[in-house]
C-alpha cells in the first residue's frame, strides 16, 4: 500500500541523519567554527534508528538514505548499515557522504548491504577544495569515489553545489568528466587528472549540479552565491553541445538528467529554487536528534526521541510517522522569503 500524504503524493523515502558532526566545514553548510555539536545522549542510538526505519518500512517507506553531518565519522556505521539492511520491506539503502573516509569503508559498507553512494564534490582543484571545505583534501574524496566504484556502490553520483564566485567557473570541467573515465592522455581537465585518486575506480561519472539553498544562518550568504541551473546548463551547452534528456536510476528523484553527445555518464540538475519539485516530493527526514521533519524547508518537526525513550512500540512510531506524512506541506515558500532558520543543513542532512 503506498503511503499517501494530503496532496496525494506517495511518500516512499526517508533520509536519516545519523550524526550532526562533520570532519569538514563547507562554507555553504556551516560556519567556520562549526555548529555546536549535540551531546551524545541527544543523538539517536542505532537501535532507535533501526526502530524508526522498521516502522517506516512497514508503512511502505522502502528507501532510506543515511546522511549527516558526515555519516562516516560516526563509529560503527558499518554495523548500522548491516542492521538496517536486514529490515524486511527496505529495498534501497544508500548514503550521502563527503567521501573523505570512503576509501577506508567502501568495501565493508557494500558487504554490509549498502547499495549506492552519493558523494559531495564542489571543485576539482586542490587548493579550492581546501577553501570550500575549510578542512579537506581533494585527493581523499577522489580516492573515496574510486573506491566506491570499485566496491560496486554504483552508480556513484557526484553532488556539486554551484556557487557564484566560488566554483561556477568549473561547471564545464565537471560536465567533461561524464565523457568517460579519464583517458591516458587526459586532454581535458588536466587540473584533476594529476591529482591522486582521480583515475582510480574506472566507470562513468554521474554529476548533479545543485542550487544553493538558504537555510539556518547561511540565508544571506546563499542569496549572494545563488546560480540558477538554467545558467549552468547554458554554459555547458555553449562549450560542449546540446544536452540530450537521459534517465538515471528509478527516475523518482528531484534531478533532471541529461547526457552530452557521446558521453557515458549523465549530468543532473537539481532546482529547489528556480523550479521547485515539491509536487513530486516523496520524502521525510529524520534529524540526528530524533525529530521527523516533513519538509526540508520548513522548521516544523515531530519528536520521536522522547516517545522512543519512553518505550513506544513500533505501532506508536508508525502513528507518529503517519502524522508527519499528513503534515507535509504542499510546497516550500522560499520565493515568499519564508526561510527556515531553525537548523543548519548539516543538522538535517540535505
Ligand atoms: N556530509 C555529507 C555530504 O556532504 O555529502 C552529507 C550531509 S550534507 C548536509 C548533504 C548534502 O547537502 C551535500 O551534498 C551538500 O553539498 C548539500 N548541501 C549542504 N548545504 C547546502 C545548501 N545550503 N544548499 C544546497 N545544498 C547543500
Ligand atoms: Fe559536512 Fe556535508 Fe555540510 Fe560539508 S556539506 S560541512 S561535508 S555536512
Amino acid at each position: 500500500m503506498p503511503c499517501l500524504d494530503s496532496f496525494n503524493r506517495s511518500i516512499s523515502y526517508l533520509r536519516v541523519s545519523v550524526t550532526d558532526r562533520c570532519n569538514l566545514r563547507c562554507v555553504y553548510c556551516m560556519s567556520a567554527e562549526g555548529v555546536p555539536w549535540r551531546p551524545h545522549d541527544e543523538v539517536l542510538r542505532y537501535e532507535e534508528i533501526e526502530t524508526v526505519v522498521r516502522a517506516a518500512a512497514e508503512l511502505g517507506i522502502g528507501k532510506v538514505r543515511l546522511t549527516g553531518g558526515e555519516p562516516l565519522v560516526r563509529l560503527g556505521m558499518v554495523d548500522l548499515v548491516a542492521m538496517l539492511a536486514r529490515i524486511p520491506g527496505l529495498d534501497d539503502l544508500a548514503m550521502t557522504t563527503n567521501g573523505i573516509l570512503l576509501a577506508r569503508y567502501a568495501e565493508e559498507l557494500r558487504a554490509a548491504g549498502l547499495r549506492r553512494v552519493n558523494v559531495s564534490l564542489d571543485t576539482l582543484r586542490s587548493e579550492r577544495f581546501r577553501r570550500i571545505t575549510r578542512l579537506g583534501e581533494l585527493s581523499d574524496t577522489l580516492e573515496g569515489i574510486a573506491a566506491a566504484k570499485q566496491a560496486g556502490l554504483v552508480p556513484v553520483k557526484v553532488n556539486t553545489v554551484v556557487i557564484r564566485g566560488l566554483n561556477d567557473d568549473e561547471v564545464v570541467d565537471f560536465a567533461r568528466l561524464t565523457y568517460a573515465p579519464p583517458p591516458a592522455s587526459a586532454p581535458h581537465s588536466p587540473q584533476l587528472w594529476g591529482v591522486r585518486g582521480a583515475r582510480g575506480g574506472g566507470g562513468e561519472w554521474h554529476v548533479r549540479f545543485i542550487e544553493v539553498m538558504p537555510l539556518g544562518n547561511n540565508a544571506d550568504w546563499a542569496g549572494n552565491g545563488y546560480v540558477p541551473m538554467s545558467e549552468v546548463r547554458e554554459r555547458i551547452e555553449e562549450e560542449l553541445g546540446e544536452l540530450i534528456p537521459a534517465r538515471l536510476g528509478d527516475g523518482s528523484g528531484p534531478a533532471r538528467y541529461y547526457r552530452l553527445p557521446g558521453a557515458q555518464g549523465t549530468i543532473g540538475f537539481i532546482t529547489p529554487i528556480s523550479e521547485h519539485f515539491c509536487y513530486q516530493c516523496n520524502r521525510l527526514r529524520l534529524t540526528a536528534d530524533g525529530k521527523l521533519r516533513p519538509c526540508l524547508l520548513s522548521d516544523y518537526e515531530i519528536d520521536l526521541r522522547t516517545p522512543l525513550r519512553r518505550g513506544a512500540t513500533i505501532e506508536d512510531i508508525k502513528h507518529l510517522i503517519a502524522e508527519a506524512v499528513h503534515a507535509k506541506p504542499e510546497r516550500h515558500h522560499l520565493s515568499e522569503q519564508v526561510i527556515p532558520r531553525g537548523r543548519a543543513m548539516s543538522e538535517i542532512g540535505g
